[in-house]
C-alpha cells in the first residue's frame, strides 16, 4: 500500500545476529522487490554506528554477486538510519521515535506500521520492551515485536519473561522466532497427514513404532560459546526448535486454517507430553578423537574459550512420551549434538513391522517416512518391493515424495515476510513455551544442581554408544544410510 510506511527497528544492531542474518535477509528481500515499499530500517544500540561503516561490516554476509545492481544496493542503504542509545534511557527511545516519524511523515504516509526486532541478550529484555511500549508504539498502524531465544532458562524464569512480554504486547503482536522450521517440509507434512488417506489413517500408535527427530551438526561449539556453555544443548535447540517440530508432527487436525486454531492444537498436544524423567536422558560431550591434527577439532573442554572443568552437554538424546489415545506407547526420541559425523536435521517415523517380516525372508524392513529439513529438503518413504528376477526376493526402495529435490530456500527471509504479513503460523505462542519448560524443567534442574558427568564421545563420531542403545531399547532401528540418497550424491 503506497499510503503505508513500515519502520523495521533492529535493537542490538552491532551484534552478530544483525550483521550475519538480519541485514542480509533484509537486503535480499529488497533486491528481489519483496520488502514492502516504504520500508525504512533503523538500528538502535549503544555502539555508535554510521551507515557508511556499518555497510562495510555487513559485506561478508550479504551474498553480493559481482554483477549486482549497484544502484539498487546503494538505494537499500539509503533506507537505513542509525540511532545510538542506552537500552534503559527513555529519552533515547523518544529520539528513535522522532527519527521514525521524520521518515514516516516525509512522504505524507497516513499509516505507520512498526516492527521491533530484539536482537539482544536477555539481560536487557525488560528495559527494551518497557521503553518500546512507552515511547515507540505507532498510533496509526500496527506494532509487532520479534524476540529471539533463549526464551528464559526454565519454567521459573520464564514466568516473569512471559508476563513482561504479554503486559507490553498482545499475543497477536509477538513473534517468537525460530530459525529452524523449514516452511516447505512443515507445510508438506500437514498436506501429507491431513489430505492423504494412507497417512491420515496410519498416523497413530496402531501403526507407528517410534519417531526420531535429529539435529546433527558436524561443527564444534565456536560462535556464542559463552552462551552455549551456560545454556547447554538442551536449552539451545531442544526446548524450542525441536519441540516445535514435535508439536507439528503430533497435533490433531486443527478446526480451521486459522492460526489460533493451529496454536490451540499445538498447546493441547504439548500438555499431553509427560514431564521428562532423567532416566530417559543421555548426555554427551565431545572429546579429542586421538587422530585429529586440526587444532580446531579438539575436545569441548580443550577449546581456549571453554572452561576446562565444564560439564555442559554438547549432545543429548531424550525419550518423550505423549499421553493420548493416538500416541500412547509411541516413544518420541529427540537427538541433538555438535561435532558429530554429519550435519543434518530430519524426522524419521518408523512404522511397525508387518507379520511377513518374520517369514523366511529376513531382508524385509518396516516402512519408514523420512522428512529431511537440511542440508536439503527431502521427503521420502522407505518401502519393500520385489527384486527383479525369477525368485521372490525382497528389496528395499525409497519412494520420493518431494516434487523435486531442492536446496533449502532462505527460511529466514520467508519468516521476515511472514512478520510483515502478520502470519504467525510458524511462530510459537507464549503459552506453548510454558508447557515446554514444564516438560524439561525437572531434568534441567537436575543437570544444573547435580552436575552429572556427560558421556564422552569422539569428535566426528555419531555420539555416545549409550544413546544408540537407548534408542534401540525404545524400538527405534538404525539402518544403513539411505541408498537412494547415496545415489543422488548426498
Ligand atoms: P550479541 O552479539 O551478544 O549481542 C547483540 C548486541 O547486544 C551487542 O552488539 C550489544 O550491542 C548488545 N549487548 C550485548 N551484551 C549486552 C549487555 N550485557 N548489556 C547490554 N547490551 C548488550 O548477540 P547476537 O549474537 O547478535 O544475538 C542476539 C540475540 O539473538 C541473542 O539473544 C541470541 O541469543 C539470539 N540468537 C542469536 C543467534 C546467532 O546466530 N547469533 C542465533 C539464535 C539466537 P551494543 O553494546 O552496541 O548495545
Amino acid at each position: 500500500n503506497n499510503e503505508t510506511a513500515y519502520s523495521f527497528v533492529v535493537f542490538g544492531a552491532s551484534g552478530r545476529l544483525a550483521l550475519s542474518k538480519i541485514f542480509p535477509a533484509l537486503w535480499q528481500l529488497y533486491r528481489d522487490n519483496r520488502l514492502p515499499q516504504g520500508t525504512k530500517i533503523f538500528t538502535f544500540c549503544r555502539t555508535h554506528l554510521e551507515v557508511g561503516t556499518y555497510r562495510i561490516k555487513c559485506v561478508p554476509y550479504m551474498g553480493l554477486s559481482k554483477d549486482r545492481d549497484q544502484i539498487k544496493y546503494n538505494s537499500f542503504w539509503s533506507n537505513v538510519h542509525c540511532c545510538q542509545g542506552m537500552y534503559d534511557s527513555p529519552q533515547d527511545y523518544a529520539e528513535l521515535t522522532a527519527a521514525m516519524v521524520r521518515q514516516e511523515t516525509r512522504h505524507n504516509m497516513s499509516l505507520a506500521n512498526r516492527i521491533f526486532y530484539l536482537a539482544l541478550p536477555p539481560i536487557v529484555f525488560d528495559h527494551v520492551t518497557l521503553n518500546i511500549s512507552r515511547k515507540c508504539l505507532s498510533m496509526t498502524g500496527w506494532n509487532r515485536v520479534i524476540v529471539e531465544k533463549p526464551f528464559a532458562r526454565n519454567e521459573l524464569t520464564y514466568k516473569p519473561y512471559q508476563t513482561q512480554l504479554c503486559q507490553t504486547f498482545k499475543e497477536s503482536q509477538i513473534y517468537m522466532i525460530d530459525h529452524y522450521l523449514s516452511k516447505q517440509v512443515i507445510h508438506n507434512l500437514f498436506v501429507l497427514r491431513f489430505t492423504n488417506h494412507i497417512w491420515s489413517e496410519t498416523w497413530n500408535n496402531k501403526h507407528i513404532a517410534a519417531v526420531m527427530i535429529s539435529v546433527k551438526c558436524e561443527k564444534p561449539v565456536q560462535a556464542r560459546a559463552d552462551y552455549f556453555n551456560q545454556f547447554g544443548i538442551i536449552r539451545d535447540i531442544m526446548t524450542n526448535d525441536m519441540m516445535q517440530l514435535l508439536a507439528m508432527l503430533t497435533i490433531e487436525q486443527p478446526y480451521s486454517n486459522y492460526v489460533e486454531d493451529m496454536r490451540d492444537e499445538k498447546l493441547k498436544v504439548l500438555k499431553q507430553v509427560l514431564t521428562l524423567d532423567i532416566s530417559d536422558v543421555i548426555l554427551g560431550q565431545y572429546c579429542n578423537n586421538g587422530v585429529e591434527t586440526d587444532p580446531t577439532k579438539v575436545g569441548y573442554t580443550q577449546h581456549a574459550y571453554i572452561p576446562k572443568e565444564s560439564l555442559t552437554p554438547t549432545f543429548a538424546m531424550v525419550v518423550l512420551r505423549i499421553k493420548s489415545k493416538r500416541w500412547n506407547s509411541v516413544p518420541f526420541i529427540l537427538r541433538v549434538g555438535k561435532a558429530l559425523n554429519e550435519t543434518k536435521t530430519e524426522v524419521r517415523v518408523q512404522y511397525k513391522a508387518m507379520e511377513c517380516d518374520r517369514s523366511e525372508n529376513k531382508l524385509s524392513i518396516p516402512n519408514e517416512l523420512v522428512l529431511r529439513l537440511s542440508p536439503r529438503e527431502q521427503l521420502f518413504m522407505r518401502m519393500m518391493l520385489k527384486r527383479p528376477g525369477q525368485e521372490l526376493c525382497l528389496r528395499e526402495t525409497e519412494l520420493n515424495l518431494m516434487l523435486r529435490d531442492r536446496t533449502v530456500p532462505d527460511n529466514y527471509q520467508s519468516l521476515l515476510l511472514d512478520i510483515f504479513a502478520g502470519n504467525q503460523m510458524l511462530f510459537m505462542r507464549t503459552d506453548e513455551q510454558c508447557e515446554i519448560w514444564r516438560i524439561f524443567s525437572p531434568v534441567l534442574a537436575y543437570i544444573d544442581v547435580e552436575r552429572p558427568k556427560p558421556l564422552l564421545y569422539d569428535f566426528g563420531s555419531s555420539g555416545p554408544m549409550a544413546a544408540y542403545e537407548m534408542a534401540a531399547r525404545n524400538g527405534f532401528t538404525f539402518y544403513q544410510s539411505d541408498e537412494w540418497h547415496a545415489r543422488q550424491g548426498m
